[in-house]
């Protein structure tokens, strides 16, 4: 026998029952950006390779190892996105929506990155983000933050995510801290993985960001960035806390968060959780007022963050906030005979015409009385429609129950749309 071809490890399919978790996850995201006036742009999978590396940085995790590059047949390196940034970046300078104006704008999908599968982190993933553009004030870092509390709040996860907060400073300010930090690896150099000691010169922020504990432990003691900000920078930041603060949402400012992309500046954050393990990161972002100048564009504040929505509805699952997953289906429709089969197919089409939101799903399969019913039941549907010779002549229709104590009623067609109406 011919083996099954797999999908591509680290890729995975969203299986009929996963769906409506999805679907409701998304639905809130929806909802939750709608309630906030954004616009949704939808950018393609596939970008130049250039993008990425010159705005997420040559000497990054995900430019270095992650990204998927190819040559397609006419030779230009191509790359399957990573991220969606850079894409909105492109796409807006491309179309001339960030010269002189405000954009607050948000995607959903599929990005790719070459990483180790494990719980939690999968080489297809889907990002919700959202983007805003020519607003340097912190109120705009302060709404991006604020929509996402909404969002935990509409999803019932507020209890279970934290806020960690952080500023980078600008250029200059980074570039005296570099300084210092490169002067104190140096002198712990024995400490540093070689991934560390690579990056020491080329991208000593980085370092911060390591995931190795032995790292880590020096860096306990090393300079602070925070002794390198100017006033601009830290007024930009005591803003966005005030207005936290304000708005009654709780951080915790984190000093040691630097973001493994490079166009970062001034205001960083994620999102954390303990219900996800290893990887609790859900939502991260931060300003990058360099980016649309640092791509081709006039000089232009921006702000946005990305969310991960496996990881999102793996927090759903994990903590059991959704108890009843819709099903498909609100009514099934049976028929006993050949006649009344192909009548059916008709009066379900109407009930669908008739009645807009009804979820109607015509049983196709032939078979007896029980064979009928037991697939009703699996449908998940509220009640079954039965239809006969006798009911077809009469006008009439038998109405099962599945999912409430009532006995079996037969009704005339009029009395069925004042029932469904009440569904
Ligand atoms: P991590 O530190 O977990 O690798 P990151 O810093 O690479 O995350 P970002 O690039 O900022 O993450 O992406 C934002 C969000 O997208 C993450 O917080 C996470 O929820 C999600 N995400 C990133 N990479 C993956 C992945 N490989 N699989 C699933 N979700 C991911
Ligand atoms: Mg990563």
């Amino acid at each position: 026998m011919a083996k099954f071809i797999q999908a591509i490890r680290g890729m995975n399919d969203c299986l009929p029952q996963q769906t409506p978790l999805w679907q409701l996850a998304e639905q809130a995201i929806r909802d939750t950006v709608a309630a906030y006036g954004y616009s949704e742009i939808r950018t393609p999978i596939v970008e130049s390779t250039d993008l990425f590396k010159r705005s997420i940085g040559e000497v990054t995790d995900i430019v270095e190892k992650e990204m998927y590059t190819f040559d397609d047949r006419n030779g230009d390196s191509l790359t399957l996105r990573p991220e969606g940034t850079a894409c909105c970046v492109r796409a807006g300078n491309q179309h001339g929506l960030l010269y002189n104006q405000e954009q607050r704008l948000w995607y959903m999908g599929p990005m790719f990155r070459h990483e180790r599968p494990q719980k939690g982190r999968y080489r297809q993933f889907h990002q919700f983000g959202v983007e805003v553009y020519g607003i340097a004030d912190a109120q705009a870092d302060a709404e991006v933050l604020l929509m996402s509390a909404h969002l935990w709040k509409k999803l019932g996860m507020a209890q279970h995510v934290r806020l960690e907060l952080n500023t980078l400073g600008d250029n200059d300010e980074r570039a005296s801290y570099r300084d210092a930090l490169i002067a104190y690896l140096e002198q712990h150099k024995e400490a540093l993985d070689e991934d560390s000691l690579r990056r020491m010169y080329s991208n000593p922020l980085r370092v911060l960001d390591s995931k190795n504990p032995q790292v880590q432990a020096i860096l306990v003691d090393a300079p602070k960035l925070s002794e390198h900000l100017g006033e601009e920078t830290k007024a930009h930041f005591s803003k966005l806390c005030e207005l936290l603060s304000l708005a009654g949402i709780e951080y915790q400012v984190n000093e040691r968060l630097v973001r493994g992309l490079d166009y970062y500046n001034r205001t960083v954050f994620e999102w954390v959780t303990d219900s996800l393990g290893a990887q609790g990161t859900v939502l991260a972002g931060g300003r990058y007022d360099g980016l649309v100048q640092q791509l081709g564009g006039k000089a232009t504040p921006a702000v946005g963050f990305a969310m991960g929505i496996e990881r999102l509805v793996l927090m759903l699952e994990a903590l059991e906030l959704v108890d009843n997953v819709p099903s498909a289906v609100d009514v099934y429709v049976c028929a006993m005979g050949d006649n009344a089969q192909s009548q059916s197919m008709l009066i379900s089409e109407q009930l669908r015409q008739q009645h807009s939101g009804l979820r109607v799903m015509k049983h196709n399969a032939g078979g007896n009385f029980k064979k009928q019913m037991k697939k009703a039941d699996q449908s998940g549907a509220k009640i079954v429609l039965i239809f006969g010779d006798d009911e077809l002549e009469n006008q009439q229709v038998s109405v099962k129950f599945l999912r409430e104590d009532k006995p079996q009623l037969t009704m005339s067609m009029s009395d069925l749309s004042t029932l469904l109406e009440q569904l």
